[in-house]
């Protein structure tokens, strides 16, 4: 079957001003008319559709994680690859005994500092309630509470967990808006939530607790190590997500370590090293690479942007301020592919706080593309 004949009817609801990065706006337009919309998502969400809703960290695309065909339709929609787990969302702790089987303390902990927000826990996961599909077979299961009104009040109209990975294209950057959720998914969806910009920007930090009292990072997000150092008296970073390990030479503890992800549609290096020799190399490659036709991309901190010349400069805001990279740094990324960026450099930010996150979508887009100048 052709895909057209298989299109879906996507519809869309406003629920705040388009565009608008003040996630505290939505509460002044709580109107009925608002609500309206929520419960008609809602609805589609409990008979067994899916639909995209924004979240405090990107938009997400939600299905009823106790139905396994719901839960394809995302996978199908996505173009996901089905080892690939999902995170389920709740909107309050209430729902985790229908299908989380203990909580230690630990995460008990995480989830009193962190909860609502972008920080995912893996929990040990109660038998036959959710699809095996959302888990891709694992038995335990990555649970967040999102820190967003529409978000929170969608999944409370929704009463049931949801699942609900990015609503991006597999392989596409993450969208940060309800349009980049339009541009690769309408047509696959039966509806979409518009909440207007996302606030954090990168996805929620994944982490597992252990009783012994450790905190394993499988993934870097919103939530940074030094927060988690405040909650337990160990926190590392899983040894799968070492840059060099995409061949998967250590066995991924969170499948989706082993994927791409992120990929603009031109080339992307990363430049790395000493902050002036970083400037000239990027500077002289954009130059050299005009000349030879490509049409040239550059992601650098505001500290640095006038000093270069390409066909698009996308700022990732201030390097004193790593908060802004995370939110501007999907919509930089489609906007590579927007202007046809062939050719596309980046610069590093050091991996503390949020650069961590920042610095783990870096090199999946870039496909571990760094050079170190020195
Ligand atoms: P995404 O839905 O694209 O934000 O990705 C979800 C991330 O959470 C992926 O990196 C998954 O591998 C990870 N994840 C989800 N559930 C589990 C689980 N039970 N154990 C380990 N990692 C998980
Ligand atoms: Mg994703």
């Amino acid at each position: 079957m052709t895909m057209d004949s298989n299109k879906k009817k996507t519809s869309y609801w406003q629920v705040s001003q388009q565009n608008s990065s003040d996630q505290g706006g939505w509460q002044e337009q709580n109107t009925i008319q608002a609500m309206e919309h929520l419960e008609e998502a809602a609805k589609l969400l409990r008979d067994g559709f899916i639909v995209a809703f924004p979240t405090e960290t990107v938009y997400g695309l939600g299905a009823d994680a106790r139905n396994t065909t719901a839960v394809e339709a995302v996978f199908e929609a996505k173009g996901r690859p089905s080892d690939n787990p999902l995170i389920v969302h709740i909107a309050n702790r209430e729902q985790l005994s229908e299908f989380v089987s203990e909580i230690n303390e630990l995460s008990e902990a995480l989830m009193n500092a962190y909860w609502p927000g972008p920080l995912t826990i893996i929990l040990p996961l109660k038998p036959e309630v959710l699809s095996a599909r959302v888990t891709a077979g694992l038995d335990t299961v990555g649970v967040r509470m999102p820190d967003h009104p529409v978000a929170l009040q969608l999944l409370a109209l929704a009463g049931c967990p949801v699942a609900a990975p990015s609503a991006n294209r597999s392989g596409r950057p993450s969208p940060t808006l309800a349009e980049h959720v339009q541009a690769d998914l309408d047509g696959r969806i039966e509806g979409i939530v518009d909440g207007g910009a996302t606030g954090v920007g990168v996805e929620s930090t994944v982490v597992q607790a252990d009783a012994d009292g450790t905190v394993t990072i499988l993934r870097p997000g919103g939530i940074t190590e030094e927060q988690l150092r405040t909650v337990a008296s160990e926190v590392r970073m899983d040894p799968g997500l070492a840059a060099g390990n995409n061949e998967g030479l250590i066995a991924p503890r969170s499948p989706g370590m082993k994927y791409t992800h992120y990929a603009p549609k031109g080339s992307l290096c990363i430049v790395d090293g000493d902050a002036s020799k970083v400037k000239d190399y990027i500077a002289s490659r954009l130059h050299e690479a005009k000349e030879q036709g490509e049409i040239t991309a550059v992601l650098a901190f505001s500290e640095h942007i006038d000093q270069y010349q390409a066909d698009g400069l996308f700022s990732l805001g201030s390097m004193e301020r790593l908060a802004e990279g995370a939110h501007l740094l999907y919509a930089a990324l489609r906007s590579c592919d927007e202007i046809g960026a062939s050719y596309i450099l980046a610069e590093a930010c050091p991996s503390e706080g949020l650069g961590a996150a920042i610095m783990n979508r870096l090199l999946k887009a870039a496909g571990h593309q760094i050079i170190h100048v020195t």
